[in-house]
């Protein structure tokens, strides 16, 4: 009796344990961390959230000891992750732990390289095969040629000089070289990234690599002149890398991480190195050519967000979420009952009598063109309303066509 209670108990806790992870989840990521120049305790907890709020990832972070610290137990068990996402620019591994990663990637295991992860290693060979570029840390001419873009044509140039640089943060155009591979396909050809630091001469093997995406590093704003490469992907063994320059953090993660087109290329770059594939389907607030995007605490605005923003809206706040909403209305009220759902809704803000004045003209203003006789009603109430009336009455003028 005594050990068929032990056994209850015994899967008791392994209940407990995979319950608090992402049930369900396809793939396994490892984000390595712990040494870093930039900001790590604030970057691998956002990459954590991005990584599981695909539902494809469940996520486990190794964090090393700190630099100057013995480094010599650090040794993370690659082998059971689909990925190994690398938040880390610090000491060399152990020399074991070195040749794990190695038999890991060239096996088939998948890696992203974020940020400053491409600064990291300069002394170690294979991992410079695996992220195909890297910066500073001493790279030279020695290092491989740097790699840019003159019009279409990618150029490798074995210029002496060092490897690594960037002018001061900036928003700036990216600009997709591959838009038939999985990660790219679907998104915008030019969008704009949120400010950020845009890495320029790298230089490193440059082996089975290849380039999805650029961006103009201007020379007035401390750059080459030249079309840098911003992601890439790198093939090592049967190991799928996906090396991604952007996201320089802040203490809050700022804008380098909250822009969507960094969000959604990270999330699509981490599935396709850990399967070869993407499912994700590309997000509505994906940045474009005219304007960045950003995503406040790092998630997609849901329509809920909206309204209850929207409803306690006056002129000292920002529209970004009336913003939001209209572009949500574009996009997915492409049929008349998808517009009625977004009208009911709206309708239901502007029956709050709690709800400001200013967020219910911004309301009735979208109606006018999108609203349906459903709206009337409410409308006509809230003509009755002195602060109102002007916008009830244009709704109205536009919701009720004179015969
Ligand atoms: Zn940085």
């Amino acid at each position: 009796m005594k050990k068929q209670y032990l056994i209850i108990l015994a899967f008791a806790g392994i209940l407990a344990l995979t319950s608090s992870c992402h049930f369900g989840a396809k793939y396994k990521a490892l984000i390595v961390t712990g040494q870093n120049n930039h900001n790590w305790k604030a970057s691998s907890p956002i990459l954590k959230q991005l990584l599981e709020e695909t539902e494809l990832f469940s996520t486990d972070i190794a964090t090393s000891p700190e630099n100057k610290a013995d480094m010599s137990s650090f040794a993370p068990n690659f082998s059971k992750y689909d990925v190994v996402v690398l938040d880390y620019n610090g000491a060399a591994w152990p020399e074991a732990t070195q040749k794990a990663f190695e038999k890991y990637v060239s096996n088939g295991g998948g890696v992203v390289s974020f940020h400053a992860a491409d600064n990291s290693f300069p002394e170690w060979k294979e991992y410079n095969k695996m992220i195909g570029l890297g910066g500073w840390g001493g790279r030279t001419e020695k290092s491989g040629p740097y790699l840019y873009y003159v019009g279409d044509k990618m150029v490798l140039d074995t210029a002496a000089g060092r490897g690594g640089s960037h002018g001061k943060n900036q928003e700036f155009e990216i600009r997709m070289r591959n838009i038939e591979h999985p990660i790219v396909n679907g998104l915008p050809k030019r969008w704009i990234h949120g400010s950020d630091e845009l890495y320029n001469s790298l230089r490193g093997p440059a082996e089975n690599l290849e380039v999805l995406a650029t961006a103009f590093s201007a020379k007035n704003a401390g750059g080459t002149g030249r079309n840098e490469p911003i992601l890439m992907t790198i093939k090592y063994g049967k190991g799928r890398i996906f090396h991604s320059t952007l996201g320089h953090p802040s203490a809050t993660g700022g804008p380098a991480l909250e822009c969507a087109g960094f969000i959604v290329t990270f999330q699509r770059g981490a599935e396709w190195a850990a399967s070869g594939n993407v499912t994700q389907k590309v997000p509505y607030d994906f940045p474009n050519a005219g304007s960045s995007s950003l995503r406040a605490g790092f998630k997609q605005l849901t329509l809920e967000d909206d309204l209850t923003k929207i409803a306690t809206y006056d002129i000292t706040k920002s529209t970004k979420y009336f913003v939001d909403l209209q572009t949500r209305i574009r996009a997915e009220g492409k049929t008349p009952e998808a517009m009625q759902g977004f009208e009911k809704k709206m309708i239901s803000v502007l029956q709050k009598a709690e709800a400001t004045p200013e967020g219910k003209r911004l309301l009735m203003h979208e109606l006018s063109w999108m609203g349906s006789d459903l709206s009337i009603p409410v409308i006509q109430e809230l003509a009755k309303n002195a602060a109102l009336k002007d916008e009830a009455e244009f709704a109205l003028a536009r919701l009720k066509p004179t015969k």
